[in-house]
């Protein structure tokens, strides 16, 4: 009889890493040393899921297929060789695989290979799973970040994390912690703005939803913090534009977040950036992925490539003399997973076996990987009940969330005293607008989902008009791009001439699946930030009949548009309220929701004005624009309500501080107004005199407080020596002895504020914490 070793096979008579019985490290151990150098590599390997794949092959012609780069097709490469391959062992991980019947199909194929070792599924699960059909679609997360409450980011992280699970994915490619600073770039509904410390809260708890604790089990996922790094200062508004950029800048700003996902949430994923940073493609950088991110932040998770950037460092950059020269440079560097795309696999085998790459890089990564599909669970059991996808999916609770976070994230930019609209008062409401009766509401990163799913504004409006005693003319005025004509214009005006209020919804429209429309979104920048089309043709044809109009944008980044601030009689900014965008509007529209929101980004009057930014240099604006106003449109954490609030003195416990001292701010916050409501005060900080020139405000604090009526409460915050610190001339992180000046109030505009001084008494080196 054979001798069974107890270094290879657990009791039961299996392998050890199949005994969940064992440890993480060992089972990982015991795998890695059954496998062959290119079973490991293949680990490393990541596919776009067949579905995704055939309906490609469906829809282009092989010319169109092969040819579009950025689609990343290869000539020869079709969905059945993917599949042989994952029979073969040849694939680690799958992207975008849209329903729970596909992922286990693809579980299936890998379960037919030697080791049997499950895939590890990732998706673009931004705000909801909305790349599969039916998911909960929440706000995108600039109207997330608008809500100022990161527990609200925590639940869509695990609301979102059951969802994906439900349909077989175990790997979500957010959140999308970039710091957005211009209006153009198509991606700022994808970020939370541009404040680095509520970047940095609305991911840390993001992720912390998506994992939990240790991401063990089968509700969990992982979370990816991406993109590393600077991809939201691109150089002409353009995504993945060069950027020269200040280490300052990087540590000071781009880089907090980062490190906060490693150190506070244990983020274990992290997705590099499309964009070269000081000449340097961050798929290449040494400095970002080893040296800063994984040993100065300890990241113990792993690195992933975006779509086609290991080879752009070839194609693109021409930073390699070919794509082996690309995939070695790359992992030896830090990359642990290739994202979509043959031919990688066979050149780290191949560098490996040359001593190019060392082998224990690859064993690193891989380690990694697998040691994730053990938490997860994947190895006992890699298939999910596609029957129980229906019960998980868009449930009742999920439902409450995306709606609750939706009437917590639009913002009331203007009001003349029109909204609320009283009940019983408008006899007859016009709604009109590209915007109206649309999914843009969903904002992008879903695909199409089904119509009973989505409430759209007009929706919205319709379910509460008997209750609400008005009539609704709704009137299709055409598209964004292209369709709006002469004579939808001129409807539009006369139906709005003959009601008592119009309210026309605008903005942009991010849908992926409606390329050639599209105004917004993922690679859909734009020179300009004002309402794309004939949109404010249509608006100021309307305002011109003389009846009241209530301007509601549905948009993912800024829209720099003076004319509405000074001609509408109210502007609501709604970003992309998800599924139930429409319900959220109306409620607010009729006052049975106080809006709350506040702006997680500046809105600038002009595209000229780019990039402005809240926490800028004091020199800034020092010369003004000759013709232009110099401020904002709408400053960073601004945002209306229908009651009115009082920042009542603000006092300080200690008036001079040092070394890791603590302080706490005090300030009174009063509802002067008639309605109940919730204020969000802010506490912003400056240096007054340093070594290094400092931004005239930074955000330290905030929170949230509810307020009846007439009623009034004190709120504190504590601060420490560490939120005055910066990186010194040597790059050092401490503080410096001087006057700071402590301001408090509800946005980040000086009028807003309330001022108070502290003294710290002396220049000191901090710990980075
Ligand atoms: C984006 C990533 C995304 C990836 C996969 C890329 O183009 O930059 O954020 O995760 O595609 O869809």
């Amino acid at each position: 009889y054979g001798m069974v070793s107890c270094e290879t096979r657990a009791s039961n008579d299996q392998p050890i890493y199949k005994s969940s019985e064992v440890a993480v490290k060992d089972r990982v151990a015991d795998l890695m040393s059954r496998m062959t150098l290119e079973e490991k590599v293949a680990q490393m390997a990541q596919y776009v899921g067949l579905e995704h794949m055939k309906k490609a092959e469906e829809d282009l012609s092989p010319e169109e297929l092969h040819n579009n780069d950025a689609l990343g097709f290869y000539p020869g490469l079709h969905s059945s060789d993917i599949a042989k391959m994952t029979e073969e062992g040849k694939i680690g991980s799958f992207l975008h695989v849209i329903s729970a019947k596909e992922a286990n199909h693809l579980q299936g194929l890998a379960m037919k290979s030697r080791l049997q070792i499950p895939l590890l599924i990732g998706i673009d699960a931004i705000h909801g799973n909305g790349l599969n059909y039916g998911a909960t679609i929440y706000p995108t997360p600039i109207g997330l970040a608008s809500t100022f409450e990161e527990e609200l980011s925590y639940r869509v992280g695990k609301e979102t994390a059951k969802e994906m699970r439900a349909t077989g994915s175990h790997w979500a490619f957010t959140p999308n912690i970039d710091i957005a600073r211009d209006a153009r770039w198509g991606r700022v509904g994808e970020t939370f703005g541009e404040d680095p410390y509520l970047v940095g809260n609305m991911g840390v708890e993001m992720i912390k939803g998506f994992q939990q604790d240790d991401f063990t089990g089968a509700e969990k996922v992982i979370a990816c913090a991406k993109h590393l790094i600077g991809g939201g200062e691109p150089l002409n508004g353009t995504n993945a534009s060069p950027l020269d950029l200040s280490m300052r800048s990087i540590r000071e700003v781009h880089l907090p977040p980062y490190r906060r996902a490693v150190q506070e949430a244990n983020v274990f994923s992290i997705m590099t950036a499309h964009n070269e940073v000081n000449g340097i493609p961050c798929h290449s950088s040494k400095e970002f992925m080893t040296d800063i991110v994984r040993k100065e932040y300890g990241f113990e998770g792993f690195y992933v490539s975006d779509w086609m950037d290991i080879e752009r460092i070839h194609t693109l950059h021409g930073q390699a003399e070919s794509l082996d020269h690309a995939f070695r440079m790359s992992v030896n560097n830090g990359m642990d997973m290739h994202m979509h795309g043959p031919k990688f696999t066979e050149s780290i085998v191949e560098a490996v076996e040359k001593g190019i790459v060392p082998e224990e890089r690859v064993d690193d990564a891989v380690a990694k990987i697998l040691e994730v599909k053990f938490r997860l669970g994947l190895f006992e059991n890699p298939y999910v009940l596609e029957e129980k996808a229906e019960e998980v999916v868009f449930n009742q609770e999920h439902q409450a969330t995306a709606l609750e976070i939706a009437r917590k994230s639009i913002v009331l930019l203007k009001n003349d005293g029109i909204l609320p609209l009283p009940k019983n008062k408008y006899k007859k409401v016009f709604i009109t607008g590209p915007n109206a009766n649309n999914e843009t509401i969903l904002g992008d990163w879903h695909w199409y989902q089904p119509e009973d799913r989505i409430i759209t504004v007009k929706e919205g409006l319709e379910a509460v008009a008997k209750d609400k005693g008005f009539e609704l003319d709704y009137y299709n005025s055409g598209e964004i791009i292209g369709k709006t004509t002469d004579k939808a214009i001129s409807t539009a005006a006369s139906k709005a001439s003959k009601a008592d209020i119009a309210i026309v919804v605008v903005g942009e429209n991010s849908l992926r699946y409606d390329w050639k429309n599209k105004t917004c979104g993922e690679n859909t920048d734009r020179a300009h930030i004002n309402l794309p089309g004939r949109q404010l043709e249509l608006i100021k044809a309307i305002k011109k009949t003389g009846t009241p109009v209530v301007a509601v944008l549905v948009n993912g980044r800024p829209i720099g548009e003076e004319w509405l601030e000074d001609n509408m009689s109210a502007v609501l900014e709604a970003w992309e309220p998800g599924s139930f965008g429409g319900q959220a509007i109306t409620e607010i529209l009729f006052g049975d929701v106080n809006p709350t929101a506040k702006l997680p980004i500046t809105v600038p009057r002009t595209v000229g004005q780019v990039k402005l930014y809240y926490n800028h240099k004091p020199s800034h604006y020092f010369h003004k624009y000759k013709f232009t106003n110099k401020d904002p449109l709408y400053a960073f954490g601004f945002g209306l309500s229908y009651t009115q609030y009082e920042i009542g003195n603000v006092a300080l416990d200690k008036s001079k501080i040092k070394g890791d001292d603590t302080f706490t701010v005090t300030c009174g916050v009063k509802n002067v107004g008639k309605e109940d409501g919730e204020e969000t005060v802010q506490v912003y900080i400056r240096d007054d005199y340093s070594s290094v020139t400092r931004p005239v405000k930074e955000l330290k604090a905030y929170k949230k407080v509810a307020l009846k009526a007439g009623e009034s409460k004190s709120v504190s915050f504590e601060l420490t020596t560490q939120d005055l610190a910066f990186f010194d001339q040597n790059m050092e992180w401490g503080v410096e002895k001087g006057a700071f000046t402590i301001m408090v109030g509800n946005s980040s505009r000086d009028k807003d504020l309330k001022k108070v001084k502290l003294e710290v008494s002396e220049t000191k080196k901090l710990n980075l914490n």
